[in-house]
């Protein structure tokens, strides 16, 4: 089938990457001429494991293409997908000038018959605004899709190839078979395709990304009454999620949860039930506990030095939101060394992925940055963990020791045993543990 993807960021990229795989042809757009660029010359602007090789091969078939020109893109297709960014307003509501610019130049370049399908997050009523948009731009015939992304960053691929479920919003069958003959050979295995009214389908994907936030949430509570209680978050985490009705997964405390989906979702949520008329006091919380978690690593630092964190010298490991991604939105490496930097401390972070990225648009100049995990650690008063990448998990703790000028730690994701760390001489800090 030949399909456009509109937005050539983590999902579009990966859809398109996927869909292409499976052999469609695919073009994938995006208004970014330098994106572009980028990928015409075989450099995939983002970090995503697999995405790169997967890019090559479906190029050099002929199966995959770039463009910033609709024209090119749109015409003939029998499928464009919209995966463009909903960034949070100022209330907090989704952002939907950007979906609903896409969709008007898609209807701008319609040949013939398309199901226009919206893959961003958007909330529920937003498959109407797009039917609008393109109803203005268009005289041709067309469909309007909800079909909501699930993959997470750091594991897109493997998500988009076996999803758990594919849920799709439709009112028209014609696009429901337009929709099961593309998603059929990502469910061989019997996941299933969830068809269902447009509306449920926008609303499951800002539910389930509240129900995993909320768990979050939910295990930091459990985490900050350890700490004052005496007991260990990590026993009372496996103690919970052996329980089948709870099971193991998205139980573990930190430092909040970051990037582009979560505080976004949640934060869109809220604003869409209080323009309900509801007003969704657990989310409220959910929100309210992560604000206050993003914090905590700094709360600890500033109580182990008294306040007095002038002049302090802060190893960081890890800035991207989380491991396997070179992703920073919303990250809480950001709030923790902006609050260092403001208290007078200075900083070296290292992380696999993210350097330039933080470079580039975060936190810049202001801090330095090593190109090896021990080399950040050289001189350091302290070292801060923040993103649980794999190779922070066994690091060489004597020369850890060594290179610290104070073998202190601060766990902000618990990979750490605090028994062994204080055998060997260092000062241990958990998230309730
Ligand atoms: P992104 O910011 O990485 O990429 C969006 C891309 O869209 C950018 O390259 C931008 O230049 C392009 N764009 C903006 N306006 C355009 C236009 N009018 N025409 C063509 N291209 C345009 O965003 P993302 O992380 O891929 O997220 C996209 C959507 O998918 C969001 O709604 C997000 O909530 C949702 N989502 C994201 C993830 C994730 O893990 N990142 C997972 C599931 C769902």
């Amino acid at each position: 089938m030949r399909i456009a993807v509109v937005g050539t960021g983590y999902v579009g990229l990966v859809a398109g990457a996927c869909f292409a795989e499976s052999g469609n042809t695919v073009t994938c757009l995006d208004i970014d001429e330098a994106k572009i660029q980028k990928l015409r010359d075989g450099i995939v602007p983002i970090y995503e494991p697999g995405l790169e090789e997967l890019l090559r091969r479906n190029v050099q078939d002929g199966r995959l293409s770039f463009t910033t020109d609709y024209a090119a893109a749109i015409s003939g297709a029998k499928a464009v997908f919209i995966a463009v960014g909903t960034p949070p307003g100022k209330d907090g509501s989704a952002d939907l000038t950007y979906v609903l610019e896409a969709a008007r130049s898609i209807g701008r370049h319609l040949t013939g018959y398309a199901v226009i399908v919206n893959k961003s997050t958007v909330p529920v009523g937003t498959a109407a605004e797009v039917k609008e948009a393109l109803r203005e731009s268009t005289d041709h015939p067309f469909d309007v899709v909800s079909n909501p992304e699930f993959l997470k960053e750091g594991a897109a691929i493997d998500d988009f190839m076996k999803p758990d479920r594919v849920v799709i919003g439709s009112e028209s069958t014609d696009a429901a078979e337009v929709m099961d003959e593309l998603y059929s050979p990502f469910v061989l295995s019997g996941n299933p395709i969830l068809h269902m009214d447009i509306k449920s389908a926008e609303l499951t994907k800002y539910a389930a990304n509240a129900m995993l936030a909320t768990r979050i949430s939910f295990m930091n509570e459990v985490a900050n009454l350890c700490t004052r209680l005496g007991a260990d978050v990590q026993m009372v985490r496996k103690g919970m999620g052996t329980d089948k009705r709870i099971g193991s997964r998205f139980l573990f405390s930190g430092v909040g949860y970051g990037g582009s989906c979560f505080p976004k979702d949640v934060k869109a949520l809220i604003q869409t039930a209080e323009e309900a008329g509801y007003d969704s006091g657990l989310l409220k919380a959910v929100e309210a506990v992560n604000e206050r978690q993003k914090r905590l690593l700094f709360d600890m630092l500033s109580t182990h030095y008294n306040g007095k964190l002038q002049g302090k010298h802060i190893a960081v490991w890890g800035l991207a939101f989380k491991p396997n991604t070179d992703d920073m939105r919303e990250a809480p490496s950001v709030v923790l060394i902006r609050s260092l930097l403001d208290a007078g401390a200075t900083v070296c972070a290292f992380d696999p992925e993210a350097t330039e990225m933080s470079r580039e648009h975060y936190l810049g100049d202001t801090i330095q940055y090593a190109e090896h995990p021990m080399d950040a650690l050289n001189g350091a008063d302290a070292l801060v963990l923040v993103t649980e990448w794999n190779e922070f998990r066994r690091p060489d703790f004597d020369a850890m020791r060594a290179a610290l000028s104070e073998p202190v730690v601060f766990d902000g994701r618990n990979i750490y045993r605090r028994k062994s760390l204080e055998k060997l001489g260092f000062t241990y800090y958990g998230i309730g543990t």
